[in-house]
């Protein structure tokens, strides 16, 4: 072993319920070898050299983060676009402001169009939310603002692209083309939408050279690592694994700037179900195992993931009875419902996790009757089946989750976010209010853990605010609570970003808590999460991280 350090501090949360507290944290080889007071670690001290390290004496340490729901090598490509979003969005060049309605985003566009050196380039930009910014872009209001230069606008969770005439013809489609998720007006005429991946793929194409430029991926792990860092977190999970260039090209930008000492986090990729299909076939499943075998603590693959409807800022999510206040927009995903089963069986025999994007309460039914039917075919036993989003959803379901063994990894963020603007827009009152229910997962007993899918959707990455959130559920006006019986405890919401996190993505045996053996992943608060009002969670400073062992530098 080599010679340990320790690192005294003012109080050490475990999140070993069993042993909570602690003041000092002795590490060697990137893994904890004891965690206690420097009088309890004697029996080590006196048989290893060792060094007191006393940086942390005045801080709080806690687990590393885990946001087990990221895409940051995607995330960080859009952040090189034109910004046409309603938040102020960190980027390579410094903050960029906000929009705050459809009309300043139009003479933003109309702006650009004019300015572009070749009017035959496309203008590209991204962030567009037709929630908070009154409401979908389409075709023409495009072409009111140009008719020549061609327009191509992700918005901000990029489940929707929209374009202008110009764009249309240069992704090659008209009024005659056959295709799922491109849009139409009533009248049959194209209306400028690509919703969702296969529909939105299409609509890249012309623009990829672009967005897709030499060396975009390792710049955006590089960006959005840091971004990460900054926040506290130490370990994430891209859940899109495949959809941006291809699985060798991503897994290469996440190693190599591992290798070079750039990337700060732990990262487990986990595929895309549709686009392992389409690049691997019958080979899928030796694929994954390959990449297993040269997987380490660092980079990995884990899981599959399923899209089974659209996103809850876009408003595309897939809702039971009385359904959408105003037009229904909802969508699912690529694979039809009837043939989810099927296609999730090949992996759920392997014993591979699946992790299925559910965020209407409908898609929810559809998920747990995948998941009941998949435990009738093949019974399996802590397969750790989790529901990602977990969005719009009723006591009843967390109940039936918790009786089919399955997990939960939801956004909280919107409650504070979205919530009231979607009372308005989308979802009624009733479901908008009762947004990630944590509290009924709590009681029916699912171990449930926090992410923020960033930037896939207009909230910030930060597990302590995603902790804000659950305990105080503040809506948007910072004062209404909004359904305070799902409100959880600060305990259990630290779970949910620390040991809960690493259950869901199959690691708590190794991550997500303080305790000898694991590794050596802290993160360093300025203050006390369990001391402080619960209300300014969100406010204490994240001080530093420590990646096995390793401090990575405030
Ligand atoms: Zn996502």
């Amino acid at each position: 072993m080599d010679d340990l350090t320790v690192y005294p501090a003012a109080r050490i949360h475990t999140m070993d319920q069993g042993r909570p507290t602690g003041q000092a944290v002795a590490v060697a080889d990137g893994r904890i070898v004891s965690v206690g007071t420097i009088e309890s670690m004697q029996p080590w001290l006196r048989r290893h050299p060792h060094d007191i390290d006393d940086r942390y004496r005045d801080k709080i340490i806690l687990p590393g983060f885990i946001d087990p729901h990221t895409h940051l090598r995607l995330s960080g490509t859009y952040m090189a676009l034109n910004y046409v979003g309603p938040i102020d969005s960190a980027s390579p060049t410094g903050l960029r402001r906000g929009l705050p309605d459809r009309a300043s985003v139009l003479n933003q566009l109309r702006s650009l169009a004019a300015e572009q050196p070749d009017p035959s380039e496309p203008v590209l930009a991204w962030g567009y939310d037709p929630a908070s910014q009154d409401g979908h872009l389409d075709r023409d209001m495009l072409d009111a603002i140009s008719d020549t230069v061609p327009l191509w606008v992700v918005a901000y969770a990029p489940h929707i692209i929209y374009c202008n005439s110009p764009m249309l013809a240069m992704i090659g489609v008209d009024d005659d083309t056959v295709g799922h998720g491109i849009g139409r007006y009533p009248d049959g005429r194209l209306n400028g939408w690509f919703v969702e991946s296969e529909a939105a793929a299409r609509a890249t194409r012309p623009v990829a050279a672009t967005v897709y430029a030499s060396g975009f991926g390792r710049a955006a792990v590089d960006r959005m690592g840091a971004v990460a860092k900054a926040a506290g977190v130490t370990t994430t999970a891209d859940l899109i694994w495949g959809i941006g260039g291809g699985f060798e090209e991503e897994w290469a930008d996440h190693a190599s700037a591992i290798a070079d000492g750039t990337f700060p986090l732990r990262i487990l990729m986990i595929p895309f179900e549709g686009a392992l299909v389409r690049s691997y076939g019958a080979d899928m499943l030796d694929y994954l195992a390959s990449k297993r075998a040269e997987g380490d603590d660092r980079l990995d693959t884990h899981g599959i993931k399923y899209v089974n409807d659209g996103s809850y800022p876009s408003m595309t999510l897939v809702m039971n009875e009385p359904g959408y206040l105003d037009d229904d927009t909802a969508h699912t995903g690529e694979i039809p419902w009837d043939e989810v089963v099927e296609r999730m069986l090949p992996f759920w025999r392997a014993g591979i996790q699946i992790h299925s994007h559910a965020n209407g309460d409908r898609t929810i039914d559809m998920t747990l009757d995948a998941l009941a039917e998949l435990q009738r075919r093949h019974p399996r036993f802590d397969h750790r089946f989790t529901i990602e989003h977990y969005c719009l959803s009723n006591p009843a379901q967390a109940k039936r989750l918790a009786a089919l063994g399955g997990l939960a990894s939801v956004n909280i963020y919107f409650v504070h976010y979205r919530a009231q603007l979607h009372a308005e827009h989308g979802f009624g009152p009733d479901r908008s209010e009762a947004t990630g229910r944590l509290g009924s997962l709590d009681r029916a007993g699912v171990t449930f853990a926090l992410h923020s899918d960033y930037n896939l959707v207009v909230t910030p990455l930060a597990p302590l605010t995603a902790a804000w959130c659950a305990v105080n559920r503040i809506g948007a006006d910072g004062e209404t609570v909004l359904a305070p019986g799902e409100r959880i405890s600060v305990d259990r919401a630290l779970q949910a970003i620390t040991i809960d996190a690493a259950h869901v993505l199959n690691r708590d045996d190794r991550l997500g808590s303080i305790e000898v053996g694991k590794y050596a992943d802290l993160t360093v608060l300025d203050d006390d999460p369990y001391a402080v009002d619960p209300a300014e969670l969100h406010r204490i400073g994240v001080h530093d991280t420590v990646l096995g062992g390793r401090p990575q530098g405030s």
